[in-house]
């Protein structure tokens, strides 16, 4: 690429991801349940509440809102008193900093809360809930919800860079049903927002506008799971597409920790049958130790009398916590002893936080996990956007 060229790339660049970055995201929240009916409390800041653009209403400090859907639209209600029925609505947060609280009614759910607004409409039925939230407070919520509260500031960094760069590589995932990312691990597990830890807050707001790239400058997909068992596995061993920076790379971090091995015993008569199902031939001279399959090192394939299968395939249909297993004869059971937990792509997360409490920075580890890609500092491609 000429000089020129790559000017204009960076240009381009930080522009699109800058203004991506200072935009608010709109995260489907609590997607996984029907819901019908809840209340809406303020905890901090405050609020309005916009019906078909046209209607604004003032909530007022210590109020409690009640939307239900009814037909093909929302009711909205202060204590018991009507105050209209709606097909799209925002609720807006106007003070600098925006909390409320979420609690279903129908079906009843714990109390949750939010950054920032709401947007609301009907969608079969139910009332689909949208949390339109600043970006970083939502980079937040999602290392709070993957990360939990006992990991080290080092940790926290990583992880908020790797869910930015996830989060702006997949920002269109669900725009047909109206909103950026959903709230699960489809997307990435947002529970709540970040509220148990200051270290997460300051970790996302050390790492703000820090995204990871390829050679090529595009945004990785930066792909985790909790433990690689020793060994990380390449993108195509798993998606078979292959991906620059997702290779295999011998992981002692990740040993001695909590997901590292697993166990599983099959029945012989269970698995003879699996193998049969899935087209192996077993001749009937097949001894004991011919179903002794050995994995020192992550294979793709699991091998038996001369026929294959993907062990990923073998994984799904067992509900295996890894395709990182080799097998032995017990008896009349198959014993599978396994390592790690995940699909084994990218970073493993007990590997980083063990890797963060030994003293590696947050560059050390993306740079550990994920081979050939640069940390972009958003700032420091300002030089070329002056230009
Ligand atoms: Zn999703």
């Amino acid at each position: 690429m000429k000089f020129k060229q790559l000017l204009i790339f960076f240009v381009l660049f930080y522009i699109l991801i800058d203004g991506a970055l200072s935009q608010n995201i709109k995260v489907g929240i609590l997607t996984n349940h029907n819901i019908k009916s809840f209340i809406f409390s303020t905890n901090a800041g405050r609020y309005q509440i916009t019906g078909d653009s046209t209607h604004t209403i003032a909530i007022k400090k210590n109020s409690v809102i009640n939307f239900s859907i009814t037909d093909t639209s929302i009711t909205i209600k202060d204590l018991n008193n009507f105050i209209g029925n709606f097909k799209y609505i925002e609720v807006k947060g106007l003070a600098k900093e925006n909390i409320f609280e979420i609690q279903s009614i129908t079906p009843k759910l714990k109390a949750k809360t939010y950054n920032d607004g709401l947007v609301l409409f009907p969608s079969n039925g139910f009332i689909r809930i949208i949390n339109k939230v600043d970006l970083e407070n939502y980079i937040a919520g999602v290392v709070e919800s993957e990360a939990g509260s006992n990991s080290s500031l080092e940790y926290y960094k990583t992880q908020a860079i790797i869910t930015r760069t996830y989060a702006l590589k997949n920002f269109h995932r669900h725009e047909d049903e109206g909103f950026n990312l959903c709230s699960e691990v489809h997307c990435q597990a947002y529970h709540n927002r970040a509220h148990i830890s200051d270290k997460i807050v300051k970790a996302v707001k050390f790492t703000r506008g820090l995204i990871i790239v390829d050679t090529t400058l595009n945004l990785i997909t930066a792909t985790f799971h909790s433990n690689s068992g020793g060994q990380t596995c390449s993108s195509e061993m798993v998606w078979l597409t292959q991906k620059s920076y997702l290779k295999t790379v011998v992981d002692t971090f990740s040993l001695s920790k909590t997901n590292s091995t697993w166990t599983k015993k099959i029945p012989l008569w269970k698995w003879k049958t699996y193998l049969k199902q899935n087209g192996f031939v077993i001749p009937a001279t097949v001894k004991a130790k011919d179903y002794e399959f050995n994995q020192p090192n992550r294979k793709m394939f699991y091998t038996f009398n001369g026929d294959s299968m993907l062990l990923k395939s073998i994984r799904a249909d067992f509900k295996l916590r890894s395709t990182f297993f080799s097998t032995k004869l017990e008896g009349n059971n198959l014993i599978l002893n396994g390592k790690g937990y995940g699909h084994g792509v990218g970073l493993s997360q007990q590997g980083a936080m063990e890797m963060a409490e030994t003293g590696y920075n947050y560059r050390k580890i993306i740079k550990f996990y994920y081979k050939n890609v640069f940390i972009v500092s958003l700032r420091a491609l300002e030089f070329f956007k002056d230009e």
